[in-house]
């Protein structure tokens, strides 16, 4: 899987420009604020996901401009494919496939990314969000189905907290409350099974590259934690639709009088542990960006056993984060598939890995 080529229009603080890369490492370097995330941010958004920056497709758009796009000749299971997003102000992205309209779901699998970028070196140690982000983009990426139900969710969720901060003003929106809840418990069930399959999966690909890297002295061990009445979050929706009715029940008092939705998946977690003890309580901190990449790249080896192909791998500044042996980890890893690597100076990656470089200063490629 590999970007071929990549065209940027009122994309950010990219005019006009248009990028050639190799299928093994491109070296992307340039000052700060030169355009070199974005860059990335643009081979990402292929992938029909979310920005890693922004839920707002108009945050994408140039300052001065009315539309921005990314067109780009992707090459997936040997074939080529020109895939164009279009974004517009106040509207719905446009996604073509050979000129063929498709929705952003339909990229999944397509054509996959998976971004590293020193925020992620505080996967362990960060609350869940992080790495519920985690597995919502990855699986979002993989499954169609899932980027859907994650859509439904986030819409009955605002909904339901609506409801919930504004009853007491206006009574009559509780008349709403329950068939909310209902839709909520509804996505909830499938959802919890998209992610404790991937939960499964991570740990079976993270713990041999952890010990690995370790040097064979650590077990990593992730476990994923959802609603506490769900008893098997593998077992078949309808059940678990049950154990997630049963908790909002008994929660539904107690979410009116807090004004908030105090049940359901926007709060699960993956819990990771190394050697049997809680990671983001004990983990040093070099322990804990261990992990963190080890779980990086273990996504990489997911994403490859799904599609039979390395993901384009995005590697945001974080070379300049690790210290020595840890670049060596990483580069190491890289083979196989096609790596984009940004930095503020070249630092021997081009030698190291024999990237190509690109230089990116105010928005233009060279
Ligand atoms: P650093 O090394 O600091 O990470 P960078 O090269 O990765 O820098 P980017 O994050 O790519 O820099 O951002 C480059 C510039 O793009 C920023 O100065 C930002 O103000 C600008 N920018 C962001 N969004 C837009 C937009 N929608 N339109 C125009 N410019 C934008
Ligand atoms: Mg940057």
């Amino acid at each position: 899987m590999r970007v071929e080529r990549i065209a940027l229009s009122g994309f950010r603080n990219y005019d006009e420009e248009t990028a050639v890369f190799e299928p093994a490492v491109n070296v992307i370097c340039g000052p700060n604020a030169q355009g070199k995330t974005n860059l990335l941010e643009a081979v990402y958004l292929l992938t029909g996901a979310h920005s890693f920056r922004t839920r707002f497709d108009r945050e994408l758009i140039g300052f001065d401009c009315d539309w921005g796009s990314v067109l780009a000749d992707v090459e997936s299971a040997g074939r080529s494919q020109t895939v164009k997003l279009l974004f517009r102000r106040d509207q719905r992205r446009q996604v073509t496939v050979n000129g063929a309209k498709k929705t952003s779901a339909a990229l999944a699998g397509m054509m996959t990314a998976v971004l590293f970028s020193p925020d992620d070196l505080y996967l362990i140690k960060e609350g869940a969000a992080a790495r519920r982000r985690l597995m919502d983009n990855a699986i979002c990426q993989l499954r169609p189905g899932y980027a859907s139900l994650l859509a439904d969710y986030n819409k009955l969720y605002e909904n339901k907290t609506r409801i919930l901060k504004d009853w007491r003003e206006k009574p009559s929106l509780l008349s709403a409350l329950d068939e909310f809840s209902d839709g909520l418990a509804r996505c909830s069930a499938r959802m919890i099974r998209y992610r404790a399959s991937f939960a499964e999966r991570l740990t079976a690909a993270a713990a041999p590259i952890h010990r690995d890297f370790s040097g064979g002295r650590e077990k990593l061990d992730i476990s994923y934690k959802t609603v506490s009445t769900v008893t098997d979050p593998r077992a078949p929706a309808e059940e678990i639709y049950a154990q997630i009715c049963a908790h909002q029940a008994a929660h539904r008092q107690a979410e009116l009088d807090a004004g908030t939705c105090l049940t359901g998946i926007h709060k699960d977690d993956l819990e990771i542990a190394l050697d049997g003890m809680s990671a983001r309580s004990f983990a040093s901190q070099g322990q804990a960006r261990t992990a963190a990449l080890s779980i990086k790249l273990a996504e990489r080896e997911i994403f490859k056993a799904e599609t039979g192909e390395y993901p384009v791998l995005l590697l945001d500044d974080v070379l300049s984060e690790l210290d020595a042996a840890r670049q060596e980890f990483v580069l190491n890893r890289i083979g196989g598939g096609q790596t984009l690597i940004t930095c503020c100076e070249d630092e021997n990656i081009s030698r190291r890995t024999g990237g190509r470089v690109f230089t990116v200063k105010d928005g233009h490629i060279r």
